[in-house]
């Protein structure tokens, strides 16, 4: 059996959940009334009397709950809670990585001998993972297409499909798959739907309400929202994937969250409505600016009505985000110019938090790939991604427009 989070306050609105669930009491000190989660940091807790008739191969909460931190954690156990709760699920896990969190979502899903169909250009990570572990390595064939049109899913599902994998919106691109339709397709086939949501994040989209098994996001990016720990959240409501998410993490890996990290993401997660709203009202003025701009192409947001997919993002998630890219009237050498002139906002990889960023694909995530093979997956050498923070819209508009001026 695995864990229960089952929340208490499901009928409460995300900022109410990210505020304060998971952190009402103290374990072992509840007479302190600590309003905040303290940092356990002990990496064992004293039992108090011997218990010799448990099974240590489940995780069983009634008994002694904490024994040994990397197995639980308070203060993992606030964030997990409450991690849950934003999606509305049953279970929740805090991974030292989203890649951590990714690897053992797909590992609770496939054997060898098993199939996947993925989404073509998820996270470069997850992408590396798949071809070179998973495929390579454990015997998982996998295949990525284009799943933008949900047929092509299904055209891809093989009898020994167990596995689903997709990332919506992708990047750098932003396309969207149909969280709903594919669930459609994958149950059909007895697989299960694992669904990246890091370019989301639980606030906009909520894939297991969709249909989806099992949830990832990046605590790193939105989440956190503070660019300062390194993270990664699975949620889901199947208990046989919770209990072999709960082996990975504590057992096979040993890759929960550290308590110092928990702590940083359940602060950052106080304001995460907050930011959420404001990093999509930020998004939504740069993705005008930018659009009606005579040096821009194109701008790639799902918010747009220009975007291919608007309809279904409309449908599928409560807001658009605060990630756009754009492709520039410009040459390569021209678009490297553009971004050294900008101030306010930043030149780094990386997304979601409190700070505007920009990267350039073409040089900097996707260089390894030989220009002609980057065009033909329409990312250009004047395709640029922005990750839209939450500084005051004036600044960073001022800083695009002079910076698009000295290219002119
Ligand atoms: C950053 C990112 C990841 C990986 O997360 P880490 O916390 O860096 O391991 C996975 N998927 C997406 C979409 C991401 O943006």
């Amino acid at each position: 059996m695995a864990r229960q989070h089952k929340p208490s306050g499901r009928d409460l609105h995300p900022d109410t959940l990210s505020i304060k669930h998971g952190e009402e009491a103290t374990p072992g000190a509840p007479e302190a009334g600590d309003v905040v989660s303290p940092i356990h940091l002990a990496t064992t807790f004293g039992v108090g009397e011997v218990i010799d008739d448990r099974d240590w191969t489940e995780y069983e909460p009634e008994h002694n709950e904490f024994f040994y931190s990397r197995v639980a954690n308070p203060t993992r156990h606030a964030l997990e809670k409450r991690l849950a709760a934003l999606h509305d699920a049953e279970f929740g896990f805090a991974f030292a990585a989203g890649l951590s969190a990714i690897s053992a979502a797909v590992m609770s899903s496939v054997q060898p001998g098993d199939h996947v169909v993925a989404f073509e250009q998820v996270y470069s990570g997850t992408d590396m993972m798949l071809r070179r572990l998973f495929d390579e390595r454990l015997d998982v064939d996998v295949t990525f297409v284009d799943a933008t049109e949900t047929e092509t899913v299904a055209d891809a599902m093989r009898p020994e499909t167990t596995l689903v994998w997709m990332e919506t919106p992708t990047n750098p691109r932003i396309k969207l798959c149909d969280i709903e339709a594919i669930a459609d397709v994958a149950h059909e086939h007895g697989a299960t739907l694992g669904v990246d949501n890091t370019f989301m994040s639980p606030y906009f989209q909520r894939p297991l309400e969709l249909g989806a098994d099992v949830v990832v996001d990046s605590t790193t990016k939105f989440i956190n929202g503070h660019t300062d720990s390194t993270g990664g959240a699975v949620v889901t409501n199947d208990e046989a994937i919770a209990d072999d998410l709960w082996l990975f993490q504590v057992v096979n890996y040993g890759c929960g969250l550290p308590p110092f990290d928990c702590y940083l993401v359940l602060r950052g997660l106080k304001t995460f409505p907050l930011r959420m709203r404001q990093h999509e009202a930020n998004a939504t003025a740069v993705a005008e600016f930018l659009d009606d701009h005579e040096q821009v192409r194109r701008v790639f947001y799902p918010g747009l009505e220009s975007h291919p997919q608007h309809d279904l993002a409309e449908r599928q998630t409560s807001g658009h985000g605060g990630l756009l890219s754009v492709e520039l009237d410009a040459t390569y050498d021209e678009t490297i110019r553009f971004m050294e002139e900008l101030d306010v906002v930043e030149l780094a990889v990386s997304l979601g938090g409190v700070e505007t960023l920009v990267e350039h694909p073409a040089s900097m995530t996707h260089n390894t790939i030989a220009p002609e093979d980057r065009r033909a997956i329409g990312i250009t050498d004047s395709l640029l991604r922005f990750s839209v923070g939450v500084e005051h819209i004036d600044d960073i508009v001022a800083d695009l427009d002079a910076a698009l001026a000295s290219i002119e």
